[in-house]
């Protein structure tokens, strides 16, 4: 469409959080190190080191960083790791024709139940149960509407009188989800996993590390990350969050270890037309972007939960953001609001194992 401004982001800069300078210093570090006591002794060292592996999935850049000092295993697990992804991808984008998504969202409408795999059904129910805390704030079902924002495409305005109707069709309550089934019960109505699916599948990656014995990892797509035990030298990770303006600067550093740690932003794909940027986190209510925050990143146990959480505060706005991650247990979090203002989950430190330091951008 005339007018817009190709900015959409490229994957890597949707790394709203990434391991922080000093975490790749270490592994530089490491590395040196790893090299300088080949040469010396001839022989593998013993001391654990930090392997970083990537590749895309979810049109994401997936980062899986380990603690192992065999190399070979560390790559064998990352490989493990990726290949959930594309299992999860393959069974939960509504982009692929054959996923069990595709086949609900053909047959909305329709009485028939589509059977659907443990995974998926826990990503329902999670959906769910975030749309009613959250009040229709998150909402799996807004497949159509973001089909005609079409963000995967590099954006466009949609026409209002298609957007209205997608609007009237998308509604979370017409998501039935039964065990080993589910179905939608209106026509035009469509899931949309993807304020969800991502943390599922980093979730599902960190429990194989965990249930191989992994005592150190990162799994990170893209900005959603789920932090295992500690760094080699015992320290908890170090978790720079972007700041939403400044590509560049950190808001903070975020110390954790054993949780989630989940960013959203209206950085990450996005275009500008008459100097509006128009983002992908949608406001059921209207179909529009929703125009409270900048960035939200969430702290609590599970990825997949502080994945939905994150988007559904970020539709919400600070105030009732906060409230709403209060409500749903979350250990902390930080909103950045429309006008740039730093927001904290204040109750954050009960039960929380993170700290947060002000960084220097
Ligand atoms: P990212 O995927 O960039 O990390 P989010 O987790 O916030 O960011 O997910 C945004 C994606 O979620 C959108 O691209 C779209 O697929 C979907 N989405 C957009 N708005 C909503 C919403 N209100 N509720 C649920 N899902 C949404
Ligand atoms: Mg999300």
């Amino acid at each position: 469409m005339a007018g817009i401004t190709p900015t959409l982001s490229v994957p890597e800069r949707r790394r709203f959080l990434s391991p922080p300078e000093e975490s790749r210093g270490a592994l530089r570090a490491a590395c040196t190190l790893a090299a300088l006591a080949l040469l010396v002794t001839g022989c593998r060292p013993s001391t654990p080191a930090i392997h970083t592996f990537s590749t895309i999935h979810m049109d994401t850049v997936v980062e899986v960083t380990l603690v192992d000092a065999d190399t070979t295993r560390a790559r064998t697990l990352a490989d493990e790791v990726f290949a959930i992804f594309a299992q999860v991808e393959a069974e939960m984008s509504r982009y692929q024709r054959s996923s069990a998504v595709s086949t609900l969202n053909d047959r909305a409408g329709q009485a028939a139940w589509t059977p659907i795999s443990p995974g998926l059904e826990a990503v329902l129910r999670e959906s769910l149960r975030i749309a009613e805390l959250s009040n229709g704030a998150f909402d799996p079902t807004l497949a159509e509407v973001n089909r005609l924002w079409a963000f995967d495409e590099g954006g466009r305005l949609p026409e209002p009188a298609a957007l209205a109707a997608a609007v009237s069709h998308a509604d979370w309550r017409r998501l039935q989800v039964d065990s080993g089934r589910a179905r939608l019960t209106g026509a035009g109505c469509g899931l949309d996993l993807g304020g969800i699916a991502k943390g599922y599948a980093v979730d599902s990656g960190a429990d194989l590390l965990v249930s191989r014995g992994v005592t150190g990892a990162i799994v990170n797509a893209g900005g959603d990350m789920r932090l295992i035990g500690h760094r080699p030298d015992g320290d908890p990770w170090h978790i720079g969050v972007q700041h939403p303006r400044d590509p560049d600067g950190l808001l903070e550093v975020i110390r954790a270890t054993d949780c989630a740690v989940v960013s959203s932003g209206d950085y990450e794909r996005y275009f500008i037309v008459d100097r509006v940027r128009y983002h992908h986190i949608i406001d059921p209510h209207s179909g529009l972007p929703a125009a409270g925050c900048q960035g939200v990143t969430v702290v609590a146990e599970r990825a997949m939960t502080a994945d939905g959480l994150a988007t559904a505060a970020f539709v919400l706005g600070p105030e009732a953001g906060l409230d709403l991650l209060r409500r749903a247990g979350a250990r902390d979090a930080l909103i950045v609001d429309a006008g740039g203002t730093v927001h904290r989950l204040a109750e954050a430190a009960a039960g929380a194992t993170t700290s947060g330091d002000k960084a220097t951008p």
